[in-house]
């Protein structure tokens, strides 16, 4: 019989309501599961549940807490066919990208799920998820670390929240679904990455200091001057359609010269969920261009932030951290 690990790290599916608005409760999930009559059906992989020692509102996870999720996973890969990672949603895609580059070698499936109505609330979402994603942990057809929400399977590093309110709340705009849980869960093979029989690695992450900068119309970027310093490592700036920023011809503005002259990565992503940057293309991204700034591609910001702190972490130069930006390494970009 497969076995799964399921791993609480907090978020709404095991919320409570308090005099404080919903926050999770230690020790509650594992009593809630007891009642999900589903979860004993002989069809139901074996399972364990284990809990974070803090369980966050995923707005608080940091560079820690994915170390400590890694590790768990790390430490427990012989011992499981896949791994369930309970989490919230409004920091799951970025939990999940980061994994996706740590758990270097991954040959299992490591499922991120939560719900956007607690399961101690009616019309919760979070028995659906969890039993799916418990299934497809068991299925092992899926040899990643991906995302389940709503009836459907994202690549972790593909997948954005896009509704706060809305059960189906997450989408991957720039990648194929790696499968649909309708009667059948329906899995797209040609989508999935081919399994890897090395040995696991973890790569735990360092506190890379890092930025994200999204231009708006009249942005007075002289503002944010203070920001660049020899201290930040890379940043990404969030451009508008595909790759544009005010000012981006042969003029560099002096904010984005002297983040290049201080060897500041600088990673371009586009506000346009869906689509590519492609610098060069317009006379307001050719000085990004010319200036050296890394082509984000269709990576989402969540990937893009996820990937500078993984880069850094390994150890690597400014100078390869840029070749490797724009190169794939978790599926998280298309390559041309
Ligand atoms: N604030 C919650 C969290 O991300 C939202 C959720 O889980 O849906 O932990």
């Amino acid at each position: 019989m497969k076995k799964v690990l399921i791993l609480h790290t907090g978020g709404t599916i095991g919320m409570m309501p308090t005099e404080r608005g919903y926050a999770p409760v230690k020790g509650y999930f594992e009593t809630a599961l007891e009642d999900i009559r589903d979860l004993k059906f002989p069809e139901m992989p074996q399972w364990d549940f284990m809990e974070m020692e803090v369980l966050l509102d995923s707005s608080n996870m940091t560079v820690e807490e994915w170390n400590e999720i890694g590790e768990i996973i790390y430490d427990k890969y012989h011992e499981y066919d896949g791994f369930v990672v309970l989490h919230g949603t409004d920091t799951m895609a970025y939990t999940a990208s980061a994994l996706s580059f740590m758990l270097e070698n991954l040959g299992k499936p490591v499922v991120f799920t939560g719900s956007q109505i607690p399961m101690c609330c009616v019309r919760s979402d979070a028995r659906d998820n969890l039993i799916t994603s418990l299934t497809i942990a068991a299925d092992g057809v899926v040899n990643e670390v991906c995302l389940y929400f709503g009836g459907k399977l994202h690549r972790g590093n593909r997948a954005t929240k896009f509704s706060a309110d809305k059960l189906i709340a997450f989408h991957s705009f720039n990648a194929p679904y790696l499968a649909e849980a309708d009667i059948d869960i329906k899995y797209n093979l040609s989508a999935l990455r081919k399994p890897c029989t090395d040995d696991l690695r973890l790569r735990k992450l360092d506190r890379v200091p890092i930025g994200v900068l999204k231009i708006f119309p009249g942005i007075q970027l002289d503002l944010f001057e203070s920001m660049m310093t020899e201290r930040l490592r890379g940043v990404v700036i969030e451009t508008f359609g595909a790759g544009n920023i005010p000012g981006g011809g042969d003029e560099l503005i002096p904010i984005i010269r002297k983040a290049l002259a201080h060897g500041t990565v600088i990673t371009v992503c586009s506000q346009c969920p869906q689509g590519s940057v492609s610098l060069g293309t317009y006379e307001t991204s050719s000085g990004l261009k010319n200036a050296g700034a890394v082509c984000g591609w269709d990576m989402t910001t969540e990937a893009a932030v996820a990937k500078l702190y993984y880069l850094f972490s390994c150890g690597y130069t400014a100078d390869m951290v840029k070749v490797k930006m724009e190169e794939d390494i978790a599926g998280e970009l298309t390559v041309r």
